[in-house]
């Protein structure tokens, strides 16, 4: 059963979870995935071999038969328990802990077994960010949580421990300190301007046109100001929304579209790196026991976006003491070379 424990000197929470060790690896320490379909438990036909399916996109309407586009099913490793009660923290001497209620899901993004991000069909990113919606409402909706994250690991070094493709979506029962830090950040220019500062970058960005590496009818691809990583990109919506359960349809297509050929994009310069993709969206104000400001007019001053973060650099004590990254790449290089294609 995991739990949380308060870090007492940074006021971050931590999920202890023992269990997750013996999950499954398909790569082993520094050689290449064991790769054989045949073993993985994401396959069409091995649907036994996951905990019962939560939601899927196929044509058919039999739940559990192998004809799924996308599924979702628990983590069978969760790091989070859905099943408990809301956490409440209970006190242990001058510690803090609450029970790990959350959910740990996967997305198994495609029937095919080995296939990188960047050569899936737009047609079936758009399944796989409609699937993203639909748990991101049932989640939200849920009052023991009040934050959910979803984010993909594109290879080892990113953090992937299967060859087969899949996000996760994990809710969590707070709100994360460095997500916390992102709203005061938005909220404080919000109490300035009464406007918002991603709305504001996007337009200055455009104007200068130093980082921009695309720019589409809904999406601009940029690389931002101050990266913490070579080659960070940001996806960001050119209509300010808070929230992805917002994206309709129209908009929906052209991501789907944007996804992919931003990765070839990386995959051409980097030579298919690993990387990470993260879901920046905003947390729902209404199961929190306090209202701090930051989570006051969310609406208007947080702006949904996505992060790609290509993992070719290793974080190291520096980064680990102190939170400083040094970036050996500016973003107007990085943007400069992703636009004129490979080197
Ligand atoms: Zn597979
Ligand atoms: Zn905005």
């Amino acid at each position: 059963m995991p739990e949380l424990r308060k870090d007492l000197f940074t006021d971050n929470w931590v999920i202890i979870a023992e269990g997750r060790d013996g999950r499954p690896i398909d790569y082993s320490q520094g050689t290449v995935p064991a790769n054989d379909p045949a073993d993985c438990p994401f396959e069409p036909g091995h649907e036994s071999m996951t905990p019962p399916e939560i939601d899927a996109i196929r044509p058919s309407a039999s739940k559990n038969a192998d004809d799924w586009q996308v599924r979702v099913v628990p983590n069978k490793f969760s790091a989070l328990s859905p099943q408990e009660p809301r956490s409440v923290p209970v006190k242990q001497g001058l510690f803090q802990r609450m029970n790990g209620t959350g959910s740990h899901e996967v997305v198994i993004e495609s029937p095919a077994h080995s296939r990188r991000l960047s050569d899936f069909s737009p047609e079936q990113v758009e399944r796989v960010l409609r699937i993203f919606q639909r748990r991101l409402r049932t989640l939200l909706g849920d009052e023991r949580f009040q934050f959910v994250q979803i984010f993909r690991n594109e290879g080892r070094e990113a953090g992937a421990s299967l060859v087969h493709p899949h996000s996760q979506i994990l809710a969590l029962p707070f709100l994360p300190i460095s997500f916390r830090d992102r709203l005061q950040a938005s909220r404080k220019y919000y109490a300035q301007k009464q406007r918002c500062i991603l709305c504001d970058v996007l337009e200055q960005e455009l104007e200068k046109d130093e980082r921009v590496i695309s720019a589409g009818d809904s999406f601009v691809v940029l690389a931002p100001y101050a990266p913490r990583h070579p080659y960070e990109l940001w996806i960001v919506p050119r209509q300010h929304r808070h929230d992805l359960r917002d994206l309709g349809e129209p908009e929906r297509l052209d991501l789907a579209e944007r996804i992919p050929e931003t990765l070839r994009k990386l995959d051409d310069t980097l030579v298919n790196p690993p990387f990470n993709l993260l879901v920046r969206t905003a947390p729902t104000p209404n199961h929190h026991s306090e209202h701090p400001s930051y989570l006051e007019d969310l609406s208007e001053h947080f702006h949904w976006y996505l992060e790609v973060i290509p993992r070719i650099k290793r974080t190291a004590g520096l980064e680990l003491a102190t939170e400083t990254h040094i970036n050996t790449i500016a973003p107007e290089t990085a943007a400069q070379t992703l636009r004129n294609g490979t080197t």
